[in-house]
């Protein structure tokens, strides 16, 4: 096995929990050094302090996957997958169907992320060591015996960062059908696995979404970067009199039609609008009492983030300047590079610039499936404002 060899007091963070070692922080490596695999980690003393997963092509070199001298098995993965599902059934399984059973660092599995749908679990490998475990993933998932199929939607940046070509397809049992049906605080949503964003859905933001709902009563709604309409649907679901849901994708559109057909709200008042967001909340000739604004992340890197708060400014203002007075505008950043306190500073310049004022009332994040460990504060992407714009 690959052993990696810390410089002097690189093993502070590891010891407190912290699953990444860059590649700055090794002195040596003994073993094989072009390919992913398991690795020991040794402090400079040559004391064993954790067991990961190494990454020959990424700045994060090794994902530390346990503080135990235990093997990377099935066995292990079974172990880790039961104790994420303990959480999701105490927490969601009355409500939802679909749920992220592991959120990587935050489940403590670095590299892979498994949301359920229903009968269907969706998997992404993201690094080059959790590829090299596909079979045994797939083998603990299906030993949990919760699903009738597993499929694999392994894409994106992260995975060119190790050198990997995106995956896709059935892993184990049945092919999902093109659309899976899903049921989310009693509202059902079309998934669409195979070509969907991501997974399909977006999991995450179903506690907000559920708030939306609690506020929506008689409003008029702007859903703007709606995707396949799900906060739309719950502003119908709490009584909204009007919904416009915006997005670029026409997929997305059609499935935001197909989602609120699916929970009768076809006839109900509103619009589905194709184009671009940035521009049409700047030129739109009209106020909405409610606007949601949940854009793309618009950082990937930490390098992007300035460029990005440029953005996220452009958004807000505008959003702003088209909620009616006493109104509410829920604003994300889903970038895991934007800090809350940079996000609530740009949010405040939009204000300013707006000429509007504003109070929060509520901070928004991540659901109980999206379980951030304390030990990895970048597990935390997920962050909003439910914002009163007074007058
Ligand atoms: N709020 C959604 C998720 C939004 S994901 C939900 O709860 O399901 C971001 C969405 O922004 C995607 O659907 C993507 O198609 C859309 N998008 C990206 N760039 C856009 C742009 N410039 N204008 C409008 N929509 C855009």
């Amino acid at each position: 096995m690959l052993q990696i060899h810390l410089k002097k007091d690189r093993e502070v963070p590891v010891l407190r929990g912290h699953p990444w070692i860059f590649s700055g922080a090794i002195e040596r490596a003994d073993g094989d050094q072009d390919n992913a695999g398991v690795a020991d980690v040794y402090d400079h003393g040559k004391n064993w302090i954790a067991r990961g997963l190494y990454s020959p092509k990424s700045q994060i070199r090794v994902r530390v996957l346990t503080w135990e001298k235990e093997t990377i098995d099935q066995n292990f993965f079974l172990r880790r997958f039961t104790r994420a599902l303990s959480l999701r059934e105490k927490y969601l399984a009355r409500s939802t169907n679909a749920y992220r059973l592991i959120n990587a660092e935050g489940d403590f599995v670095p590299g892979l992320i498994v949301d359920r749908y229903g009968d269907f679990f969706v998997c992404q490998f993201f690094t080059a060591g959790m590829d090299l475990f596909k079979e045994d993933v797939v083998s603990a998932l299906s030993a949990l015996a919760l699903t009738k199929g597993i499929f694999e939607r392994s894409e994106g940046r992260v995975r060119d960062e190790e050198g990997l070509k995106p995956a896709a397809g059935v892993l184990a049992g049945d092919a999902p059908p093109d659309l899976i049906t899903v049921e989310e605080n009693r509202l059902k949503f079309l998934v669409d696995v195979r070509r969907g964003q991501k997974t399909g859905f977006f999991l995450d933001q179903r506690d907000n979404r559920g708030f939306l709902s609690t506020m929506a009563r008689d409003q008029t709604v702007l859903n703007s970067f709606s995707y396949s309409g799900a906060f739309s649907v719950y502003a119908f679901g709490g009584g909204a009199r009007e919904v416009v849901s915006f997005d670029s994708s026409l997929p997305a559109l059609e499935l935001a039609e197909k989602n609120l057909a699916l929970n009768g709200f076809a006839e109900s008042p509103g619009e589905l609008l194709k184009g671009d967001a940035f521009a049409y909340l700047k030129e739109a000739d009209r106020k909405f009492d409610l606007i949601v604004l949940d854009p793309p992340s618009l950082a990937h890197k930490r390098s992007d983030v300035s460029a990005a708060t440029g953005g996220y400014k452009f958004l807000n203002l505008h959003a702003l300047k088209h909620v009616n007075p006493g109104g509410l505008l829920l604003t994300f950043s889903c970038s895991q590079h934007l800090s809350i306190d940079l996000f609530q500073k740009v949010v405040f310049g939009a204000a300013v610039d707006a000429t509007r004022k504003v109070s929060i009332v509520k901070r928004l994040g991540q659901p109980a499936d999206h379980p951030i460990s304390l030990h990895h504060p970048e597990g935390e992407y997920l962050k909003g404002l439910a914002l009163r714009v007074l007058d």
